[in-house]
C-alpha cells in the first residue's frame, strides 16, 4: 500500500478502505451514544497483537489483505455519507493518518455537508494543519505496554506533542488492568496531556463491564474519565457495528 501519511505534494483522491458501515452509534469516547457512520481505512503501522479488534486491516499472517480492502475515491465515500442521516462521521482504521493526504479532502467534504467528523488514531502520525484547521475531532489512542510493542515504536514523541498542542482532541487509553494507569500517568506528565479517557480492553459485555467497574476508584483519584464500549455491550465483537 502507498503510505500517504508522510509529507508530500499534490492531491490524493483515493484511499484504501476496509469497510464502511452506518446505522450504528459511536461506542467510545466523548461522543459515545451519538448516531454515527464509520469509514474504516485499511493498513496500520502498529501491531497490537494481543487485543486489536480490527486485525483484518493489517495482519497479513491471518487475513488476505488484498481481499479485505478496496480502493475507494473521496467522491464515492462522500456520496455514500451524504445519503446517510447520521450526524457523526467517524474515520477510523487501521491507522487513518497513514493516508492523511487523502483524508484531508474527505474530512473537508464531510464537514462541508454538515457532518461532525471524528478521526480515531494511534497518535504516531502528527496531524497536518489542513486537518486540524477543519475542526475535526481527534480521538488519540497511544498504545501502552499491554499492546506488546516497544515504546519506541508505539510512542512517537513529535506526533504526541503535536496532538497535545492541537485543539479538539482527547486521549483514550486501552487498559487491561488498573495497574496500567501508571503508564498513562507518565505520558500525561511527559507530554502535558489533558482530556484523558481510559477504556477497558475487552470484546465481551462482561469483560467490559467488569473492567469499567475495576477502573472507577483509580480513575476517580486521577481525574480521568472512563469510556464505555457501547457497541461491545450491545453486539459483542460483531463486525460492522
Ligand atoms: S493501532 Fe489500532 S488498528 Fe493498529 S494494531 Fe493497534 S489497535 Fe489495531
Amino acid at each position: 500500500m502507498t503510505s500517504t501519511g508522510a509529507p508530500g505534494t499534490g492531491p490524493v483522491r483515493t484511499l484504501w478502505i476496509a469497510e464502511t458501515f452506518a446505522g450504528t452509534i459511536q461506542g467510545e469516547g466523548p461522543s459515545a451514544g451519538t448516531p454515527a457512520m464509520f469509514i474504516r481505512t485499511s493498513g496500520c503501522n502498529l501491531e497490537c497483537r494481543p487485543w486489536c479488534d480490527t486485525p483484518y486491516t493489517w495482519d497479513r499472517a491471518r487475513f488476505d489483505l488484498p481481499a479485505e480492502r478496496t480502493r475507494r475515491s473521496v467522491a464515492e465515500l462522500a456520496a455514500w455519507a451524504a445519503g446517510r442521516p447520521e450526524p457523526l462521521a467517524v474515520l477510523t482504521g487501521g491507522e487513518p493518518l497513514m493516508q492523511q493526504r487523502a483524508l484531508i479532502p474527505l474530512a473537508r467534504a464531510l464537514a462541508g455537508m454538515g457532518k461532525r467528523v471524528e478521526i480515531e488514531t494511534n497518535g504516531t502520525y502528527a496531524p497536518a494543519a489542513e486537518l486540524t484547521g477543519l475542526c475535526v475531532h481527534f480521538n488519540v489512542s497511544p498504545k501502552l505496554a499491554n499492546a506488546c510493542m516497544p515504546p519506541s515504536r508505539a510512542i512517537r514523541p513529535d506526533a504526541l506533542a503535536a496532538f497535545a498542542a492541537a485543539p479538539n482532541r482527547v486521549f483514550k487509553f486501552v487498559v487491561c488492568d488498573p495497574s496500567d494507569l501508571s503508564q498513562v500517568d507518565a505520558l500525561v506528565t511527559a507530554y502535558g496531556l489533558t482530556g484523558v479517557w481510559v477504556m477497558p480492553e475487552g470484546t465481551t459485555p462482561g469483560k467490559v463491564i467488569n473492567g469499567m467497574r475495576d477502573l472507577v476508584p483509580a480513575v476517580a483519584r486521577r481525574g480521568y474519565r472512563i469510556s464505555p464500549r457501547l457497541h461491545v455491550l450491545m453486539w459483542g465483537d460483531e463486525r460492522g457495528r
